[in-house]
C-alpha cells in the first residue's frame, strides 16, 4: 500500500523527518490505540494520535460530557454536554479527518472486558481519573502483553511513565494500591495542565508504533506547573510486585 495523494500533502512534515518518512507513516496508519478515558488527559492524546495518522483510536468512556468538564476537556464542546464522551470525541476526530477508524466504548473498562477489547490494540493510554482503573489496566495491559503510557494529573502537578509488560518496571511496581492517596475528588486540575502530559503520553505512543528514539520506561516524569519543572525518576521493578512480580513468573 502506498500513500494517496491527500495523504502526502497531510503528512508533509511527517514524510519530511527522516525517522518517520513514507514507510514510518505507513505504519502509522496501520496502528491501532485505544485510549481510556476521554476526558482532560484522552482529549490531547486522542487529537494529536488522530492528527499524526494513526488509523485506529478506540475511545473508552462511561460518562458523560458536563459543562465543568469543558474548561480542560478540549474534545468536548458546549453542543455535546450531555452527551456520551466518546460519542462526543468521534464526532471532533472524524472532522479532523474523516478516513480515521475510530471505535467508541461507552462504558468502563473491567477485568470482565478488558481481554476482548485490549486484544485488538498495539499501545495503551491510561488517560483515566482514578486509582481503581490505573491499577485494573496496570493488570490488563500485563496480562495482554500491551505496551501502555500511565498519566495522571492533580491540581498544578502531573507524572506519566510507560510501560512494556514483562520488561519494564510496571505501574504497581511503583505504586502501591494500600498507599494510593486517599481523600476523594481532586479540586483541580487547572485547566492547560493535561495538555502537557497528554501530549507526552501521545509522544510515547508514536515513538512506540515507529519503534524510534527512547521510551520512558523504568522512569517517573513528574510535573510541577507552578514551579514549571520536570523532573524524571528513576524507578525499578519489584520483585513482590502483585502484577508484574518484577520479571519473577517462572514456576509460580
Ligand atoms: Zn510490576
Amino acid at each position: 500500500m502506498s500513500l494517496t495523494g491527500e495523504q502526502r500533502q497531510r503528512y508533509a512534515r511527517h514524510l519530511a523527518l527522516p525517522e518517520i518518512g513514507e514507510a514510518g507513516q505507513e505504519k502509522l496508519l496501520h496502528s491501532k490505540v485505544l485510549v481510556i478515558g476521554a476526558g482532560g488527559l484522552g482529549s490531547p492524546v486522542a487529537f494529536y494520535l488522530a492528527a499524526a495518522g494513526v488509523g485506529t483510536i478506540g475511545l473508552m468512556d462511561g460518562d458523560t460530557v458536563d459543562l465543568s468538564n469543558l474548561q480542560r476537556q478540549i474534545l468536548h464542546t458546549t453542543a455535546s454536554v450531555g452527551a456520551n464522551k466518546t460519542e462526543s470525541a468521534r464526532a471532533r476526530l472524524v472532522a479532523l479527518d474523516p478516513s480515521l477508524s475510530i471505535r467508541c466504548y461507552p462504558f468502563h473498562l473491567s477485568s470482565d472486558n478488558a481481554p476482548e477489547i485490549l486484544a485488538g490494540y498495539d499501545f495503551i493510554i491510561d488517560a483515566t481519573d482514578n486509582f481503581d482503573s490505573k491499577f485494573l489496566i496496570a493488570r490488563a495491559c500485563h496480562e495482554a502483553s500491551k505496551p501502555w503510557s500511565h498519566a495522571g494529573i492533580g491540581n498544578f502537578h502531573g507524572q506519566t511513565m510507560t510501560i512494556i509488560p514483562g520488561q519494564t518496571a510496571c505501574y504497581r511496581c511503583v505504586f502501591h494500591e494500600d498507599g494510593a492517596p486517599v481523600g476523594g475528588t481532586p479540586q483541580g486540575p487547572i485547566g492547560a495542565l493535561p495538555g502537557v502530559i497528554g501530549s507526552i503520553q501521545a509522544l510515547e505512543a508514536i515513538k512506540h508504533l515507529l519503534g524510534i528514539g527512547t521510551l520512558l520506561t523504568d522512569a517517573l516524569l513528574t510535573f510541577d506547573a507552578l514551579t514549571m519543572s520536570f523532573r524524571k525518576v528513576a524507578v525499578r521493578r519489584d520483585a513482590g510486585c502483585g502484577v508484574c512480580r518484577g520479571g519473577i513468573d517462572a514456576g509460580d
